[in-house]
């Protein structure tokens, strides 16, 4: 799963990274609406995290503009100042969700969940599929009840097949999905973080669709 965060606030942009980071989430940082407009209109995103007094383009210009362009990632907008008004305004133009400043980074966290959680179409923060049960709380993963040791890039790749359950997901998206801007992104180490996915899962939950992608299905 992959985050933009749009803030100029530096010091707490730095912060937000790192605990996104922690929570197991790719994680890209734009300073100002422009860049982060750029971003959420070119790059892949499972959610946005949006400060609402932006320099060069403020907040709601960038929601208004991604959303008439029709893109429909779950934003989060952070308000400054406690009022009524800068929120309606963010609602309106498209935020899913909305948060005052200064706020706890586990609210944040939660919040972030529930919005890929619920766009995904799942109404439970845990995933189930057959013996697979992936907790997007804590970012444990068990089989039949027995916890299994993800690296953080394993982690990431399981935790978007398991919100994307059924679909055909390609080397691509999963690329896009797992990685953050600034890294070296290569295709082909996908299929490596799979096998190694299947093989400390020891259940056949990851079909390959041959030319296509992957698909994950309870066996
Ligand atoms: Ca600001």
């Amino acid at each position: 799963m992959r985050v933009l965060i749009v803030e100029d606030d530096l010091e707490l942009a730095r912060q937000l990274k790192e605990t996104l980071m922690d929570a197991g989430y790719a994680v890209d940082h734009a300073p100002d609406g422009e860049e982060g407009h750029f971003l959420g209109d070119t790059e892949s995103y499972d959610a946005i995290v949006l400060d609402l007094g932006l320099p060069v383009m403020d907040g709601v210009s960038v929601l208004e503009k991604w959303r008439a362009d029709g893109h429909m990632i779950p934003v989060l907008i952070l308000t400054a100042r406690d009022t009524w008004s800068e929120k309606v305004a963010g609602l309106d133009a498209g935020a899913d969700d909305y948060l005052t400043k200064p706020f706890k980074t586990e609210e944040l966290l939660a919040r972030v969940r529930a919005l890929i959680r619920r766009s995904a179409g799942h109404a439970s923060p845990e995933l189930v599929c057959g013996p697979v049960h992936l907790d997007t709380r804590n970012g444990k993963v068990t089989v039949d009840g027995n916890p299994v040791r993800l690296t953080a890039q394993e982690f990431k790749l399981l935790s978007y097949l398991m919100h994307h359950q059924g679909e055909v997901i390609s080397r691509t998206e999963l690329t896009e999905h797992i990685y953050d801007q600034d890294f070296d992104r290569d295709s082909n180490t996908i299929e490596v973080f799979v096998n190694r996915v299947r093989k400390k899962l020891a259940v056949d939950i990851i079909e390959t669709v041959r030319g296509l992608g992957y698909r994950l299905d309870v066996p």
